[in-house]
């Protein structure tokens, strides 16, 4: 079987399940509390956070954890949003994780703006610049498409934004770039920043919320203030140690492999077939290869490559 679907979900990695097993089994103590056994758990979820940040180039107290980025993107949602006046953006691109929070609002009465990807799937500063003005109060931007792979540069769109409306908020999708497109959320410029475990090898169950230093981030979810009451519930500590190890190892194996020469030497078997349309030839993450069959339903594709023991998504996850 050739599994061809890991921007869907990655098998886990081994580290990923033996911290599982570790922080459900003989660690299984509560990191709130403060007997000794608890504390080394503690330690270790703080180094897991440590990691985190690192491979986003942010600091610790930066990240929050999440049960998913679906979380962390709702998250960004309901508190960039909330009490502030003006239009939000985002691309019409987005994960329908991001893109149900914008019809949310929508639904509420909130002046949504929805901006364009070109023919490759990139947001550009100039399809931005039009729908962005000196109210905009939110803008969400999908760093790479789960469709397309499209890279969108959201250093130059944040900078943008924030040249028009400095007060804006900008969130930013990560899930598909995070330890495949060298990432410093500093750099980038941005106030929110979400990403997944699962797709680079750890559980489902886990995600990250990048919350940039001195933003007033209050929390969407409350309770006992875990994660300095930012995110409460007892944190997923197999999860989150698992992710950071996960992560890690992912970063490095992807630093040494060439996606993108792969993914042009699938490219070359589609080329020149009558009918067959690559999806997102520019800038791309090389990790997504998306392919239109005219003409043909693509669950009838899926169906005849899943037949020939290829598992391919569709259209995304
Ligand atoms: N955003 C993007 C771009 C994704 O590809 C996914 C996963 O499908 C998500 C968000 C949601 O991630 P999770 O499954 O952790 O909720």
């Amino acid at each position: 079987m050739i599994y061809l679907d890991n921007a869907a979900t990655t098998k886990a990695s081994q580290a990923a399940i033996d911290s599982m097993i570790k922080y459900a089994g003989e660690d299984f103590y509560n990191p709130s509390a403060g007997y000794a056994p608890a504390l080394a758990v503690k330690k270790a979820l703080g180094k897991a956070t440590a990691d985190i940040a690192d491979l986003l180039g942010a600091d610790p107290d930066e990240i929050v954890f999440t049960s998913c980025a679906t979380e962390s993107n709702n998250f960004a949602f309901e508190c960039g949003v909330k009490n502030k006046k003006g239009n939000i953006v985002v691309s019409a691109g987005e994960h329908a994780s991001v893109y149900e929070c914008a019809q949310r609002l929508k639904s509420r009465g909130a002046d949504v703006r929805f901006v364009m990807p070109d023919g490759n799937g990139v947001v550009t500063a100039e399809a931005l610049a039009q729908v962005v003005d000196g109210s905009t109060a939110f803008v969400s931007i999908i760093h790479c498409s789960n469709e397309t792979g499209a890279v969108s540069d959201i250093k130059a769109l944040c900078a943008a934004v924030k040249s028009v409306s400095p007060k804006a908020v900008f969130h930013s999708d990560g899930v598909q770039a995070f330890c495949k497109i060298p990432t410093d959320v500093h750099d980038l410029g941005v106030d929110l920043y979400s990403v997944s475990a699962h797709k680079v090898g750890g559980l489902k169950g886990v995600g990250a919320l990048y919350v940039r230093k001195g933003f007033n981030m209050q929390p969407f979810i409350v309770g006992g203030g875990q994660q300095n009451g930012r995110r409460s519930g007892t944190e997923n500590t197999g999860g989150i140690i698992g992710f950071a190890e996960a992560a890690k190892i992912y970063k490095n194996k992807a630093a040494a492999f060439d996606a993108k020469a792969l993914r042009e030497a699938v490219i070359n078997v589609f080329d020149g077939h009558d009918g067959v349309r690559i999806n997102g030839r520019g800038t791309n993450s090389g990790y997504i290869l998306s392919v239109s069959f005219k003409g043909l339903r693509g669950e009838i594709i899926a169906h005849m490559a899943e037949d020939e023991g290829v598992l391919v998504g569709l259209p995304s996850a």
